[in-house]
């Protein structure tokens, strides 16, 4: 059996879940609204199930695991790799021609050392690389990303982190496309009912406040950012305990696994 062949029972059952949360994503979300199955630790005929059902939008957070299931699924899949990129591993990820979208960039070093692997690809990628800054909302320690900003943070004498690290997109990396913000959040946060999340609140302050900081910056120029057509901004956060909240608080980009594939194994 190849590994991505799958029975039509799990087809079904993939299908009726990526289904339902799809209507989610219609009826909470805008029509812009992008659903990302995370398919990390699941099988390439999951996805490929999901395929043939017409999804192209895929998350992954362990690069090499990304890496190969890229080279044996359909060149067409638009892959989102959401995790920690170590550097020794900055080559895996430019070498994967249909990698849509970076969603957890944190540092300049990275950028650069981003920028300069994908300057050297041949033949090149035909588009910059989209990356998503990932902000810590909720401050933990053991969350990866950069703090958020709010309309009274001080641009001086100490430029945030956020704003350094999207003018060196923006000005530095002709190869990488700021294309918006992405945040995890607290667990807390994220089953707290009845409340509004705070974390997607501070991220939504993040990306009003850096938006108008990029207009109004001299040498930026408009259009070098944020979406192609409509301009601004993407928020990519909601996973599956709390996409339907993120959504409401106008995420463009959710991502899910558990809703659509099932529960993970624990990583030993
Ligand atoms: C695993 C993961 C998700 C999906 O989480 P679920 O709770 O399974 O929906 C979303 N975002 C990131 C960054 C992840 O690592």
């Amino acid at each position: 059996m190849s590994s991505l062949q799958y029975t039509p029972e799990r087809a079904a059952e993939l299908k009726q879940n990526i289904e339902g949360v799809l209507a989610e994503v219609r009826s909470a979300g805008t029509e812009k609204s992008r659903l990302v199955a995370i398919s990390k630790i699941k099988p390439s005929s999951d996805i490929m199930a999901l395929y043939d059902a017409g999804h192209r939008h895929f998350g992954e957070n362990y690069i090499q695991e990304l890496s190969d299931k890229a080279k044996e699924l359909p060149k067409d899949i638009q892959w989102h790799f959401v995790g920690n990129l170590q550097s020794n591993k900055v080559k895996l990820a430019t070498a994967i021609p249909n990698l849509f979208a970076l969603e957890s960039l944190e540092s300049i070093k990275k950028a650069s050392l981003i920028e300069t692997s994908l300057a050297s690809i041949s033949p090149p990628h035909p588009a910059p690389l989209n990356v998503f800054l990932q902000i810590n909302t909720s401050s933990e320690s053991n969350k990866q990303g950069i703090p958020p900003i709010s309309s009274s943070t001080p641009l001086s004498p100490d430029v945030p982190e956020i704003l350094a690290l999207a003018l060196h997109v923006v000005k530095e990396c002709p190869h990488l496309r700021l294309l918006g913000l992405m945040t995890i959040g607290s667990f807390e946060a994220s089953h707290a009912e009845g409340t509004r999340n705070p974390d997607f609140l501070r991220l939504v302050e993040t990306r009003d406040t850096l938006e108008g900081i990029l207009s109004s910056t001299e040498g930026v120029e408009k259009g070098s950012w944020g979406r192609k057509e409509e301009g601004g901004l993407e928020l990519s956060m909601g996973m599956s305990a709390d996409f339907k909240e993120a959504l409401k608080e106008g995420s463009d980009n959710v991502r899910v696994g558990t809703s659509i594939f099932g529960s993970r194994p624990t990583k030993p």
